[in-house]
């Protein structure tokens, strides 16, 4: 299956997406996890990407498209791919659908996770990543079994440094006011599928595979 994952941050995109790729037998492809590669690789484009990212602001458009179009053309996709944190702007969104087109791509579906806004700051103070996997846990509402170890891979959990609240309150105003119009693009085109992201997290993840199964 060709999908998207979205939400506000915090919504628990990342959470899902690493059980629905499990599941499904797909690719995962989260822009802000390969922009976190390219800081920690040093490259340029990770240079140009931490200055928007430690704001709370996006990374231009440009610079996201030409790196998920790379993306989607890479073999491993072929069988399917859930994208998480891409399309963020509805110019995105267009050039994701000339992509798909370009390439012959059917896309089936949008996962759209719905939290109220006053959830997530907790959930974004609280995050804490594996530097290994990548794995999101959170220090009350989903600890790690050892504190500061990954369950999966054993690597050590870091908070992420645009998990402060002043960057996160920048995150939820980016998001509302340019991502949130993806809602009713997808709707139009048919293609959204919404979810109740507050509750447990094995609960939103029936809920996603049910709404994929229709
Ligand atoms: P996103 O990728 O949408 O930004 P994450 O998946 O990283 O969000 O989740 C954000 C934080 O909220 C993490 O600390 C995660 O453990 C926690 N979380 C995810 N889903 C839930 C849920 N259903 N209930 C409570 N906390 C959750
Ligand atoms: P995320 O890991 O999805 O929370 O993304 C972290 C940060 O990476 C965002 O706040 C943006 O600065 C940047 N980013 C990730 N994906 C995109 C995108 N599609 N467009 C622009 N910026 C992005």
């Amino acid at each position: 299956m060709k999908l998207m994952i979205m939400g506000p941050p915090g919504a628990g995109k990342g959470t899902q997406a690493e059980q629905i790729v499990k599941e499904l037998k797909i690719t995962h492809i989260s822009t802000g996890d390969m922009f976190r590669a390219a800081i920690k690789a040093g490259t340029e484009m990770g240079k140009k990407a931490k200055e928007y990212m430690d704001k709370g602001q996006l990374v231009p458009d440009e610079v996201v498209v030409g790196m998920v179009k790379e993306r989607l053309s890479q073999s491993d996709c072929a069988n399917g791919f859930l994208l998480d944190g891409f399309p963020r702007t509805v110019a995105q969104a267009d050039s994701l659908s000339k992509i798909l087109d370009q390439l012959g791509i059917k896309f089936d579906g949008v996962i759209n996770i719905e939290v109220p806004r006053e959830r997530l700051m907790a959930r974004l103070t609280g995050r804490r990543v594996c530097k290994g996997c990548g794995a999101s846990y959170h220090v009350i509402f989903n600890a790690p079994k050892k504190e500061g170890v990954c369950n999966t891979c054993g690597g050590e959990l870091y908070q992420r440094s645009d998990d402060n609240e002043a960057t996160v309150s920048n995150r939820l105003d980016v998001y509302e006011g340019q991502t949130q119009p993806l809602i009713d693009y997808y709707k139009e085109r048919g293609l959204l599928l919404n979810i109740n992201g507050d509750q447990d997290i094995k609960l939103v993840l029936k809920d996603v595979m049910a709404a994929l199964k229709k």
